[in-house]
């Protein structure tokens, strides 16, 4: 059955009715309803932790994907194998096309995303947003582990919205939730994350674009921090309009700490 904005409509009607509207709820109703076609997709950050808690121990019928850009961080790959460990449960792995990726590093080089915001558009392309247009392909339910404040990009977002670009649903469970609630959950249900979030990593992505942030900056400033801050986007959630601006210093620093951390 082909999927449309009505199915949001009911699905919007449906959670609204339930009685208990938690997370655990509204994620085992769209679960149910859209068995057989819905995903979650992993990068293994700590909010994508409590989901991932959430489908493998109530055995949720969600198929867990991730994308392998090969450029993550160790520790990204220790917290997927001790996620297996915790949950005997399968993760499916998505990886670029080996062509694209050869060809991209033949032309440009290993690192041309600090050159410019299309060399960077271009790498996230190659190594994220393709191979999750494989991953969502024939999918109607695509379940993520965004928060409203991650960005103020997301700000207009919904927890329950129309994906038109993949013409499926997006549910996003912890939508509501402040950064304490997840690492509060985190540790009471001892659940595995990555030790970069007590080094000052908030929203951890692939090592040669992601740092650690101070307190009190932005949750995102740790990303693409070489760029303008209405450009950090990867493409996976977010469609931008202008990407011709050219970065004057390519250069990137070496990390900061932060006070910031969930332990
Ligand atoms: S985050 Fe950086 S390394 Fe990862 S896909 Fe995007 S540009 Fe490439």
């Amino acid at each position: 059955m082909q999927l449309d904005t009505r199915s949001l409509t009911e699905s919007e009607a449906a959670l609204d009715s339930l009685t208990d509207r938690s997370p655990l709820a509204s994620l085992t109703w769209l679960a149910e309803r859209f068995a057989g076609k819905a995903v979650f997709s992993t990068s293994f950050g700590i909010e994508d932790q409590v989901v991932t808690h959430l489908i493998f121990t109530h055995r949720l019928p969600v198929r867990v994907f991730t994308l392998d850009t090969g450029r993550n961080f160790q520790e990204t790959y220790s917290t997927w194998a001790r996620t297996l460990d915790r949950y005997q449960q399968p993760i499916e792995v998505y990886y670029p096309q080996a062509a694209a990726v050869e060809k991209l590093l033949a032309e440009k080089g290993p690192n041309s995303f600090y050159y410019s915001v299309e060399n960077r558009r271009e790498c996230c392309h190659i190594r994220k947003v393709e191979p999750l247009n494989r991953a969502l392909a024939g999918q109607q339910l695509w379940i993520t582990g965004i928060r409203a404040e991650q960005s103020a990009n997301r700000h207009g977002m919904k927890s329950l919205e129309w994906d038109a670009g993949h013409r499926l649903i997006k549910f996003h469970p912890l939508f509501d939730w402040t950064f304490e609630q997840v690492r509060d959950y985190v540790h009471e249900h001892n659940i595995p994350y990555n030790p970069l979030h007590d080094r000052g990593f908030v929203s951890i992505g692939c090592a040669p674009c992601t740092r650690a942030v101070r307190a009190g900056e932005d949750f995102r400033s740790g990303r693409w921090w070489w760029e303008d801050a209405s450009k950090k986007e990867c493409g996976l959630h977010y469609t931008p309009a202008d990407s011709s601006t050219e970065i004057p210093n390519p250069a990137p620093s070496n990390l900061q700490t932060s006070s910031a951390s969930i332990a």
